[in-house]
């Protein structure tokens, strides 16, 4: 037996871990301070009226003999397909049902999808960047390359013609930056992707905080991308279903080989999102899901401007928060990520990410989030403007 050693390739993810044990040796030696967390990637708000109803009766149907249902298609069911087939149609983007795969989720298929590739294939990755695009593809054996995200091009690189690759993953809006691709950026990676013959994965896991209608959503609005482009989404933060686990995947079918291969994959190891669980995302797509899901984004962006207001007037530069969750500011005083967090803990108790987490263009970056209560977020941006004597 030979193991896979490409794992002990990978970075021990510190993160985290560092984070939870600095709050807890903190909160052991002060227990009278009250410590407000807006370093969560996770949503606070619960599910929607229309989902849990959703859930409800379909959980019904499951003890009734006539309408209880064992296995199912493993790319999902036609009603969820078609609901995302509306919703797309909505932005002019057509789709067939055959393109749609329904999974637990953007993570596992950002993971999964890699048994597509070659192990041969180079691979770019935006840094800083959701963590889990380099370790799928360092587990591979994959080389992984990095097109540096920075103040200069407002976090959002362009194609660099001398880096020769074959996987290329985008994430608009941005996590951690919350930064947001324009049309004309996306069509510049598009024609890019098309002459050097690679793949864009597009994770647009935050589609649903973008707020402006220029602003593209989904890859497929761009001229040409149904050719070089495989799109990512979830219904985590979209509709709160970090717990109850849903998304889908679109490879279009125009990507011949790539979408026969994806049904073949996920047929063969993968065996379907539970009944229930696409009776509850099918809810999202609903009139009455629409509405209030976007009541519950709204909450989390009115909590995003309470941050950027209160940066605005301390005087610190960011990014992000308009179009995402994210809020990723620049520390103060050229700290470092780890010492802005620590100055944080130890003076206002309000814990944030450490920007160096997502890369090394993070370093002396900090990440904030919209996804706290906004009682909390309130508070802990006016203890901000005490630390900044504002
Ligand atoms: N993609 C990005 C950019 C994310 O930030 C996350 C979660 O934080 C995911 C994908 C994972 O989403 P899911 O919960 O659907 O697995």
């Amino acid at each position: 037996m030979n193991i896979n050693e490409n794992y002990l390739n990978l970075e021990q993810s510190y993160l985290f871990s560092t984070i939870a044990k600095k709050v807890i040796d903190f909160s052991a030696k002060n227990p009278d301070k009250k410590i407000i967390r807006l370093g969560i990637g996770d949503v606070t708000l619960p599910l929607c009226k229309a989902v849990i109803e959703a859930l409800h009766k379909a959980v019904d149907e499951m003890g009734v003999q006539e309408t209880f249902r064992g296995y199912g298609p493993e790319q999902g069911y036609e009603f969820l397909q078609t609901a995302i087939k509306k919703y797309y149609l909505k932005r002019n983007v057509e789709l067939n049902i055959n393109e749609i795969f329904i999974s637990d989720g953007a993570k596992s298929d950002l993971g999964n999808i890699l048994d597509l590739f070659s192990k041969e294939n180079t691979v770019l990755v935006p840094d800083p960047v959701y963590p889990v695009y380099v370790d799928t593809n360092v587990m591979a054996g994959r080389k992984v390359i990095f097109s540096n995200a920075n103040r200069e091009n407002e976090f959002l690189p362009m194609p660099d013609a001398s880096q020769k690759v074959d996987i290329i993953y985008i994430c608009s809006p941005n996590n951690p930056t919350g930064a947001v691709y324009s049309k004309e950026q996306l069509k510049k990676w598009v024609d890019y992707a098309k002459s050097i013959k690679a793949i864009i994965l597009f994770d647009a896991a935050y589609e649903c905080f973008i707020s402006d209608d220029k602003l593209p959503k989904s890859i497929y609005e761009i001229e040409g991308a149904k050719e070089c482009a495989i799109e990512f989404c979830s219904l985590s933060k979209t509709a709160g279903f970090t717990g109850t686990r849903c998304g889908y995947t679109i490879v279009p079918e125009s990507l011949d080989k790539l979408n026969k291969f994806w049904l073949r994959r996920q047929t063969t190891k993968f065996n379907g999102v539970p009944y229930i669980i696409q009776r509850a995302a099918e809810a999202v797509f609903s009139e009455s899901g629409q509405k209030e899901i976007k009541e519950n984004i709204q909450y989390y962006k009115e909590n995003a401007k309470i941050i950027s207001e209160t940066l605005d007037k301390c005087g610190i530069w960011y990014t992000g928060g308009k179009h995402s969750p994210y809020i990723w500011l620049k520390c103060p005083n050229g700290m470092s990520s780890w010492e802005f967090f620590d100055y944080m803990l130890n003076n206002i108790q309000v814990v944030g990410t450490p920007g160096a987490g997502f890369g090394k263009n993070g370093e002396g970056f900090f990440r904030l989030t919209s996804f706290g209560s906004k009682e909390n977020t309130i508070e802990a941006m006016e203890r901000f403007k005490k630390l900044f004597k504002i």
